[in-house]
């Protein structure tokens, strides 16, 4: 093993569907404009299997926010996802199987990223087991305002969980994330590790890749925009509004600009930043 990683692990870049916000919701200075947010999905080939950070869009989130209060969800947020977008859809083109995914770890529980969750029935998942819990009582308006759809949740789910905090803490570069929190291995060997990054959400993770050639920090929804850590422009503060945890949210923001500071070799990936996505692809797809 390497200090890039193992060899054999590496990760590939897919976009599931898209939604779209205006500008200044991921970057302050940004005008009224809209930006496509893509519903990122990384696999993770390691030689124990294919690992999912997020399953992104399905056609099942269009059905679903047809329906009731959730009507409301999809006109302030449309969700753009084809058929062939599904990401069940594209493992099957790389030559996965959904059988071949053994786990999937969720950043959270928002429908652009947990939308194809259902597609994956063998896969363990990585989540907080409250925050499953807490989706599946949700009612009326407290639930529309999570941003939950538990339509999505497969009926097995609590089955198959992993608790993050049952997993046991990372060595070597998965513990040298300060002053973040050190991580959790997923995969024994250090080359897949699941981070705390809350604020966005209670329940939400990163993921910490040693990729072939290359250590790359999945950022989710921590910040929707690159900027927000390497230039320190935010978010405009109506995203409070939407924010579980705002001081939570504004920490690991400044944690991850530290970290940045300090680890220039590490690549920080947020999923919905498509100039973000597109370069990381150039460096972890060569
Ligand atoms: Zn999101």
């Amino acid at each position: 093993m390497t200090d890039e990683g193992p060899l054999e692990v590496c990760v590939e870049l897919l976009v599931a569907g898209w939604t779209t916000h205006p500008g200044f919701v991921a970057r302050r200075g940004a005008g009224r404009r809209p930006v496509r947010f893509p519903a990122l999905v990384a696999a993770v080939r390691h030689p124990d299997g294919v690992v999912l950070y997020d399953t992104g869009y399905a056609p099942r989130v269009q059905r679903a926010v047809r329906r009731g209060i959730d009507r409301v969800y999809g006109a302030l947020l449309p969700v753009h996802v084809e058929p062939e977008q599904a990401v069940v859809r594209q493992l099957a083109e790389r030559g996965i199987a959904p059988e071949d995914v053994t786990a999937v770890v969720l950043s959270h529980l928002h429908a652009d990223h947990l939308g194809g969750l259902r597609d994956l029935p063998r896969a363990r998942v990585v989540v907080d087991p409250s925050a499953i819990a807490a989706m599946r009582s949700a009612r009326g308006l407290g639930r529309l305002v999570r941003g939950w759809l538990p339509a999505l949740l497969p009926s097995d789910l609590e089955a198959r969980l992993i608790d993050p905090a049952s997993l046991p803490l990372a060595a070597g570069s998965g513990a040298d994330l300060a002053p973040l929190a050190p991580g959790r291995d997923l995969t024994g060997d250090g080359a897949v590790v699941v981070v705390p990054l809350p604020g966005h959400s209670d329940e939400h993770l990163g993921l910490l890749v040693r990729a072939r050639g290359r250590e790359v920090l999945l950022l989710g929804d921590a910040v929707w925009d690159l900027r927000a850590v390497t230039d320190g422009e935010l978010p405009h503060p109506v995203v409070r509004l939407i924010t579980r945890d705002w001081r939570g949210y504004r920490a690991t923001i400044d944690d991850l600009a530290a970290l940045a500071r300090r680890r220039s070799d590490l690549l920080l990936l947020p999923s919905h930043d498509e100039a973000a996505v597109e370069r990381a692809r150039g460096l972890l797809e060569p």
